[in-house]
C-alpha cells in the first residue's frame, strides 16, 4: 500500500500516545495523537491583525489582504450540486442510484480535505506573521447579513478558521481575541469613525462614508474596525 505524508512525522515534536486507522471509501487514514508541553509566556503584541470573514474572499485582514476561496473548492462544490440533482432523477434503490450516492461520498471527502488544507495554511500564515489576532464574530454576521450569509453561514469554513485561528494562537503564545457580537463592524467608516446607519446594501463591495466622503472597500474597511475594536478592549495586554 502507498503511503503519503509519512514525511511529516519530522513535525510531531512530542511524546506520541497512539494512532488510529480509519477508512473512508476507498482511503485510509492515519492519526497520531501525540502529547506536548507548550510553556505559557506572556508576550506583549507587536503585530496586530483584524480579520473579515467572507464569502469569495474567505479572509480579508486590516492590512488590506484577502484571501479567495480556492478554485478547486468551488469546482467540487459544483460537482457536488450537480450531482445531488443528478441522484434525484435516479429510481431509489436502483443500482445507478448507489453509485451515484457513493461519488457523492467521495467528493464531499475530497472537498473536506481540500478545504482543510487550504484553511490550515492561511491560518498558519496568519498566526505566524501576528502577535494579536481579532476576528470578528459569526453570530453578527448571521444577524446583519442574514441574507446574503444565510445560506454560507453554515459553510464549515468560517468556523473552522475560527477555531484554527484560536488553537494556533494558543500554541505560539499569542493573543487571540474575538469582537463582541453586536459590533456594527460593517457600517463604521474606519476613515473617520461615523456610524453609517443606513448602510443597508451589503452587497456593495465598496461604498461612499457619508460624513468624510472616503470611499471605502466593504472588506478590508470592516477588518480595520474589527482591529481597532480588538486593540481598544485588549489594552491591558501592551501594558
Ligand atoms: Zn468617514
Amino acid at each position: 500500500m502507498k503511503i503519503r505524508g509519512y514525511r511529516k512525522t519530522k513535525e510531531i515534536k512530542g511524546r506520541i500516545i497512539n494512532a488510529t486507522i480509519s477508512k473512508e471509501t476507498n482511503k485510509y487514514y492515519v492519526s497520531v495523537l501525540y502529547e506536548q508541553e507548550i510553556k505559557e509566556k506572556n508576550i506583549i503584541p507587536k503585530t496586530i491583525v483584524g480579520i473579515d470573514l467572507g464569502v469569495k474572499d474567505l479572509v480579508i485582514t486590516s492590512f488590506g489582504e484577502k484571501y479567495e476561496n480556492k478554485k478547486y473548492i468551488t469546482k467540487y462544490e459544483n460537482k457536488i450540486k450537480n450531482l445531488q440533482k443528478w441522484l434525484s432523477k435516479k429510481e431509489k434503490g436502483s443500482k445507478n442510484y448507489y453509485k451515484v450516492k457513493t461519488k457523492i461520498k467521495e467528493t464531499y471527502k475530497k472537498l473536506k480535505n481540500a478545504r482543510k488544507y487550504m484553511i490550515h495554511k492561511i491560518t498558519k500564515e496568519i498566526v505566524n506573521e501576528n502577535d494579536l489576532i481579532i476576528t470578528e464574530n459569526l453570530q453578527t454576521k448571521k444577524l446583519i447579513e442574514k441574507k446574503e450569509m444565510s445560506k454560507y453561514i453554515s459553510d464549515a469554513s468560517l468556523s473552522e478558521i475560527i477555531r484554527q485561528l484560536e488553537y494556533k494562537s494558543k500554541w505560539q503564545n499569542k493573543h487571540f481575541y474575538q469582537i463582541d457580537t453586536y459590533y456594527p463592524s460593517s457600517q463604521i467608516c474606519s476613515h473617520c469613525n461615523n456610524k453609517n446607519k443606513e448602510l443597508k446594501d451589503l452587497n456593495k463591495r465598496k461604498w461612499t462614508c457619508r460624513n468624510c466622503q472616503n470611499e471605502n472597500d466593504r472588506d478590508i474597511n470592516a477588518a480595520i474596525n474589527i482591529m481597532w475594536e480588538g486593540l481598544i478592549n485588549n489594552i491591558k495586554l501592551f501594558a
